[in-house]
């Protein structure tokens, strides 16, 4: 029935996967290990302030050890691949994120192939989109994908021999998402398109879609009319658009005009409350991952 698309609730299954995780957690602390995240923040990115500080209280509420390093926005680009060297020794650390984007001063690509691949619990070291990319279960998935993932399944929506059309092809969206879909395994098995600025017709792919992933940073860029009825829409997007009649003068949307989509799709993600309480559950998940490959006899 148009307008009834099931909510797919992001907040729920990232609570339930964070329950279950904690059983692992105390099995790992029974062992005498505590899995600990080091998150890199530098500068002062309002964003990025939020997403750090939220990472830190997940890994408190789950009894992860953390530790948030805040370092000034004219770190130099030594002093960063300094403390990575550090943190890549230091035996309290199983994994490392460092929260992007960084200053101009900065390589961020440098940062990261820095980071021990055992630690990259971003995912987002070669070896690791390597692992991904020939479905290794040891690499480490992208917190983001690898939560629209456990979404669908968790959800019940079948992949296999279903076309996906992902929507960006960013390193840290549209590309992993695209690896984990044509996977041979839960969650995979799809028959995947990605769509990019340069793909013709958007419209016309995005309605073929039987799961529809869009990550593209496009303030609700995909209309009702994009959408084949009856789909499924996993919307990516967080937008900050202007909103005077709210107190912090903005709302947050999606890439997907959720009203209208709604009345097309057969479920659907929220913006907030879909993917993104997802990718900080994931996120924790790699962590302990981490430090379960780390302690593996
Ligand atoms: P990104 O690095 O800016 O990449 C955007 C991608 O979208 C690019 O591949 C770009 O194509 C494509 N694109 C841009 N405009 C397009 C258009 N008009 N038509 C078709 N394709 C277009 O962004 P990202 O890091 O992947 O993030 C995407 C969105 O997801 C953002 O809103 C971001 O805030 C959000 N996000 C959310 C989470 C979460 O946890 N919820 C996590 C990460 C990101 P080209 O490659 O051709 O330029």
């Amino acid at each position: 029935m148009p307008g009834d698309a099931k909510i797919i609730d992001g907040t729920a299954v990232g609570k339930a996967m964070r329950a279950e995780l904690a059983a692992e957690i105390a099995a790992l602390k029974g062992r005498g290990v505590t899995p600990g995240l080091a998150v890199v923040l530098i500068g002062e990115n309002p964003a990025s302030q939020v997403y750090v500080r939220m990472k830190g209280k997940a890994c408190q509420e789950a009894g992860l050890y953390h530790e948030t390093l805040k370092l000034p926005k004219e770190t130099t680009e030594g002093n960063l691949l300094g403390l990575i060297e550090r943190l890549n020794a230091d035996h309290k650390i199983h994994g490392i994120l460092v929260q992007l984007p960084l200053p101009p001063q900065i390589n961020a690509q440098r940062v990261l192939h820095r980071i021990d691949p055992a630690k990259d619990v971003d995912g987002f070291h070669p070896e690791n989109v390597g692992k991904v990319s020939i479905g290794d279960a040891s690499g480490f998935r992208p917190a983001t994908p690898y939560g629209v993932q456990q979404l669908l399944i968790r959800s019940g929506v079948e992949t296999t021999g279903r076309h996906a059309v992902v929507l960006g092809r960013s390193n840290i969206v549209g590309r992993p998402m695209a690896a984990l879909l044509l996977q041979d395994g839960p969650g995979g098995n799809a028959t995947v398109t990605v769509c990019h600025s340069r793909t013709r017709d958007i419209g016309g792919i995005t309605r073929q879609a039987d799961i529809l992933i869009v990550a593209i940073g496009k303030p609700e860029f995909v209309t009702g009319e994009m959408i084949k009825p009856g789909g499924v829409v996993i919307d990516v997007g967080v937008n900050r658009v202007e909103d005077p009649s709210l107190k912090q003068g903005y709302r947050l949307v999606g890439d997907v005009r959720f009203a209208e989509a709604k009345r097309v799709a057969g479920a659907i993600t929220p913006v907030p409350g879909g993917v993104g309480p997802m990718t900080i559950t994931m996120l924790l998940y790699n962590t302990v991952q981490a430090a379960r490959q780390w302690s593996a006899p």
